[in-house]
């Protein structure tokens, strides 16, 4: 078994509702939501928008590898309605967002998947609810 952290931000539609749907559907196919950090209101992070974001971590346990992880999430995030990939690095609004922050004491380093997330630290609204919930 697994121990994994994971950001979760919304800044469209019915926030609440969304991760807690997205949260339902990560316990179905991810595993056990051991710990959930409070919802923080946050302001867009990276580009301008008029939405704010709800943020929260969970931690969850599962026998998902991290790259199978990875596939889950992304069907996670396309399965509630986001359309699209960030483009060119651009940030937008998104109805949801779910990143990898740590995967047991893994270090990752792949184009594609990199953990702990490289820029967790720099981002309050990361560091904040994880701390609340870290172990
Ligand atoms: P975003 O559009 O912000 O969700 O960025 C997702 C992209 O970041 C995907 O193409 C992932 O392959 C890549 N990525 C790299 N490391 C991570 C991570 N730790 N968690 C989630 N996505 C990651």
């Amino acid at each position: 078994m697994h121990i994994v952290y994971l950001g979760l931000g919304s800044n469209l539609g019915n926030r609440k509702a969304i991760m807690r749907d997205t949260i339902t559907l990560i316990a179905k196919q991810i595993g056990e939501v051991v710990r959930q950090s409070s919802l923080i209101e946050t302001e867009p992070w990276g580009f301008e928008s008029p939405n704010k974001f709800l943020n929260a971590c969970i931690c969850v346990e599962t026998e998902l590898a991290p790259r199978q992880l990875l596939e889950a999430t992304q069907r996670i995030e396309k399965d509630m309605g986001r359309a699209h990939k960030t483009k060119d690095k651009q940030y937008e609004d998104r109805i949801i967002d779910i990143d990898i922050l740590l995967y047991d004491e893994l270090k990752i380093n792949e184009p594609d998947l990199i953990v702990p997330h490289p820029l967790m630290e720099e981002r309050e609204f990361v560091m904040v609810p994880l701390k609340e919930i870290l172990k």
